[in-house]
């Protein structure tokens, strides 16, 4: 997969996606990184591509052509079609699991950051085909935004991740988080490594972990939980846990009161 970030920094996409497992992705050959300067199309004697906003109001906006010329640059590259482009905003749909599994699909993806107040608007609405944000809240500019958006989708990419099982059994899947994991030591300063983990009897494990991803999900993420599809029998188990739990807080809470 081919990520084209257009950016007014483009060494702060490159040297960040160089390292760890992106970079090493990039190395192996399983996707790219094209960090576009913006400025490189600002055919101006300052190379500036920004200006004030008609109307009036704070800040700056990037304006409409050296961002369109960066996306027709791209557009050239890769011959002529033009790829699913994303403009990274607060205004956006925010950005999950689900769309980070339909955007792996794509073989060409244009990113675009913005900076100061925005892009003029002309310009999104030739060129931008998805409005994407990373959350409710305003950052300074899209880089980091379209850096965790590589990061996400690259690890669905097959061959990334050197174990391409750990990418299916995670947070997400089937809307429900990942159960808690242990490494060693057994005993960590008197805490204990869960038995049926050391038992070796893998349907027990599968079923335990399991049970523990609808507990979290339920504790932390209960929004997720109603998402979930579970089976018959999890629902039946789920129910009486939940009301042997509820009855274990009213009598804790009861000989609290007691105390
Ligand atoms: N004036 C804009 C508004 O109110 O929608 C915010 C501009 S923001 C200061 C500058 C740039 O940062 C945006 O153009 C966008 O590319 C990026 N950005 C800021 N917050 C973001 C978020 N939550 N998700 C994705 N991109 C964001």
């Amino acid at each position: 997969m081919n990520f084209h970030i257009l950016t007014l920094f483009p060494e702060m996409v490159q040297n960040t996606l160089k390292t760890s497992i992106t970079g090493r992705a990039v190395n192996a050959g399983h996707l790219s990184i094209n960090a576009v300067n913006i400025r490189d199309y600002a055919f101006n004697k300052h190379q500036s591509v920004d200006d004030y906003p008609y109307g009036g109001g704070a800040g700056m906006l990037m304006q409409a052509e050296p961002v369109y010329l960066a996306y027709e640059a791209v557009k050239e590259k890769i011959g002529g079609r033009r790829p699913r482009t994303v403009y990274l905003s607060p205004q956006g749909n925010v950005f999950n699991q689900k769309m980070a599994e339909e955007f792996s699909e794509e073989e060409d993806l244009i990113l675009l950051c913005g900076h100061y107040e925005g892009i003029d608007e002309r310009v999104l609405e030739e060129i931008v085909t998805d409005y994407v944000s990373i959350g409710d809240y305003v950052l300074t500019g899209g880089e980091l935004p379209a850096m965790v958006m590589v990061d996400a989708i690259s690890r669905l990419i097959p061959g990334v991740l050197h174990n391409d099982v750990s990418a299916e059994f995670e947070s997400f899947q089937d809307n429900l988080l990942e159960y808690p994991q242990y490494s060693r030591p057994e005993d960590w300063r008197g805490k204990k490594v869960p038995p049926v983990l050391l038992s070796g009897h893998h349907a027990n494990i599968e079923r335990w972990r399991r049970e523990q991803s609808i507990i979290r999900t339920y504790e932390r993420r209960p929004d997720l939980l109603k998402k979930s599809c579970l089976t018959e029998k999890e629902r039946l188990w789920f129910s009486q846990w939940l009301s042997e739990n509820n009855e274990k807080t009213r009598s804790d809470s009861k000989s609290e009161n007691e105390d």
